[in-house]
């Protein structure tokens, strides 16, 4: 049984060589009895920003546990049942959930996973759109940010695995959608292949906020955070009186040991400014609800989806570094095993 396992625990930028591929760890291809276990083969792994965080070593307790050095990492993935001692799951059954890095996985806990039932849209689809970034941008930008039929929405990272959808939410909304992102290819992306109105590449911009007062003259209602630091500096001082910041992450801050520090927060008085953090787990409850609302929409084709993928177990520790150099176009999926 093939294995990504943590070397040890992670300080500054995450390399390839703080994980190992191993070839020595074995599993028993029949679930222990009265276990309530499943067996899987897992199919796709999702490369998701929050893993950093996972390995570093915590001094106190945060929403996850981190990484265990030595042991297989841990993730998103689509996974196929090979056994189950479990009433709810059979052999065959196709499921959505944590898995873990590697080709064969015993879950001790399968009642945190979901079943998939819908099978005529591509399966690697529940690592993103119909995964946990897909939820992240259905509950974050309709609950968090109250939107509204043309207010003005800016969105960073906008062309990853979360950005790409709330732009198209907010379009489907009738709201004024701008993107940034960290190449030219994926700023025209978002503009002519998920319908942003404009998009910047922000590694381009020396000034920020000149940038922005460009792109909305009449300033920001709603920005959807995915990055924060100079970004977010930038965007307070152009956000509208009673605007709304749905924080849903801080990538440019991942790797650093102290968070940089943010100088025009007193814009959030001034201008009766609404940020709120979200975590996507707290909707993990309302996935039906997420999947009656998107299903139709990608079978419609009112929404599309740009996935980068690698092929093998072996690709996954590049693929999940290159998330912090914006090495990948759309959402990073390894792909494991074809069913
Ligand atoms: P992406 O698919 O967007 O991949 C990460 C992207 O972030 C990269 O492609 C890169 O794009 C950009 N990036 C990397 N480093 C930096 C940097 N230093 N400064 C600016 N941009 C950077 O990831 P996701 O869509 O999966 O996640 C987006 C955000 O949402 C993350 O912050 C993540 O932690 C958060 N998140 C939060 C959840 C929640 O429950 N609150 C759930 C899921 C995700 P580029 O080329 O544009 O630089």
């Amino acid at each position: 049984n093939r294995q990504v396992l943590l070397r040890d625990y992670v300080t500054g930028l995450v390399k390839e060589t703080d994980m190992i591929l191993s070839t020595a760890g074995s599993i028993r291809l029949k679930v222990p009895a009265s276990s309530k276990a499943i067996l899987v083969k897992n199919l796709y792994l999702s490369c998701d920003p929050y893993m950093r965080g996972r390995m570093t070593k915590l001094d106190c307790p945060s929403y996850i546990d981190s990484f265990l050095p030595g042991s297989a990492i841990t993730g998103f993935g689509v996974s196929k049942v090979l056994d189950s001692d479990h009433p709810e799951f059979r052999e065959g059954d196709l499921v959505g959930g944590m898995t873990g890095w590697e080709e064969y996985s015993l879950i001790q806990m399968p009642q945190f996973l979901f079943k998939i039932h819908h099978t005529d849209v591509p399966l690697s689809y529940y690592t993103g759109i119909l995964g946990m970034p897909g939820m992240t941008a259905y509950f974050g930008f309709y609950e968090v940010c109250s939107p509204k039929k043309g207010e003005y929405v800016f969105i960073s990272a906008a062309l990853g695995a979360v950005g790409q959808l709330v732009g198209q939410f907010a379009k489907l909304m009738g709201c004024y959608v701008v993107g940034s992102a960290g190449t030219n290819k994926k700023v025209d992306l978002l503009k002519n292949k998920f319908g942003f109105d404009e998009a910047f590449n922000y590694k381009e911009e020396h000034d920020l906020d000149a940038a922005l007062k460009r792109y909305f003259p009449e300033g920001i209602d709603i920005y959807f955070e995915n990055v924060g630091g100079k970004m977010l500096d930038a965007v307070l001082l152009n956000m509208r009186l009673h605007g709304r910041i749905s924080v849903c992450g801080l990538i440019s801050q991942y790797n650093l040991e102290h968070l940089e520090g943010v100088h025009n927060l007193f814009c959030l008085i001034s201008k009766r400014i609404r940020m709120e953090g979200f975590m996507v787990a707290d909707y993990f409850h309302l996935y039906p609800k997420f999947m009656e609302f998107t299903l139709p929409l990608i079978r419609e084709g009112k929404i599309v989806y740009v996935e980068d993928t690698t092929e093998g177990l072996e690709s996954g520790p590049a693929a999940l570094v290159g998330l912090f150099s914006g090495c990948n176009v759309g959402k990073q999926v390894v792909v494991v095993a074809k069913q």
